[in-house]
């Protein structure tokens, strides 16, 4: 089965998938963490990508596609998010998911008022060291700039930063907004009201999820 999480920057979309691949046993694949591991490593794929990522821009389609087929494994359940990010990158989903005889089975749409979406993006924090996820208004670590999970470094991403943020709502306006048409159009795709509650969102998200159980095949 394969599910895409669609949303802004900031609407939860990585909180959401961490959740509900523990929950239905997903492999989640979130290609901005892949993009920030590969960075923090210096690897040539994260050289590429640096100054896209930290311009708040879309790294090429043919690099992001390249790294998803390499971890995509036929028949797996995989929760997607982040990509695909534009109407390209969902025509090469959907072609590398039919060579292995699969299709989207559902898109999860997170949607949140921009401002609120700037908002949650310009107060969000991470551990540099375990990826361990912040809010300095809703859910700061107990002690300022330390990890409660494993100590390491809490800081905010390069890319949070306001001027960054609201690029990227831009980018994901003109660009990633589109998808709702595209998969409406293959009747996979179901709208959250994302300025809730992370519980009540997630809730909304397993009650989709439980309906849907199962896999489509493609046409
Ligand atoms: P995210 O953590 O999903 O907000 O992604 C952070 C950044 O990684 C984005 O602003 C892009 O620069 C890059 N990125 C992540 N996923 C994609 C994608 N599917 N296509 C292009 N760039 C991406």
């Amino acid at each position: 089965m394969i599910v895409v999480l669609l949303g802004a920057p900031g609407s939860g979309k990585g909180t959401q998938s961490k959740r509900l691949a523990g929950k239905y046993g997903f492999q989640h694949l979130a290609t901005g963490d892949l993009f920030r591991a590969e960075m923090a490593e210096g690897t040539p794929l994260g050289l590429k990508a640096q100054g896209y990522v930290n311009a708040g821009r879309l790294v090429p389609d043919g690099v992001v596609t390249e790294m998803v087929a390499a971890r995509l494994k036929p028949g797996a359940r995989f929760l997607l998010d982040g990509f695909p990010r534009n109407i390209d990158q969902a025509r090469a989903l959907g072609r590398l998911l039919a060579a292995s005889g699969s299709a989207v089975d559902l898109v999860c749409s997170l949607v949140l008022p921009k401002a609120e979406a700037v908002r949650r993006m310009t107060s969000r924090r991470v551990c540099a060291s375990c990826g361990e996820v912040y809010n300095v208004l809703s859910r700061p670590p107990k002690a300022e700039g330390v990890c409660d999970r494993c100590g390491g470094k809490v800081v905010q991403r390069a890319d949070d930063a306001e001027a960054t943020a609201v690029k990227r709502l831009s980018v994901f306006e003109d660009l990633t907004a589109p998808l709702a048409v595209y998969y409406k159009a293959e009747g996979v795709f179901h709208e959250i009201d994302a300025a809730r509650s992370p519980d009540e969102v997630e809730a909304a998200l397993s009650a989709v999820l439980s309906s849907a159980r199962g896999g489509r095949r493609p046409c």
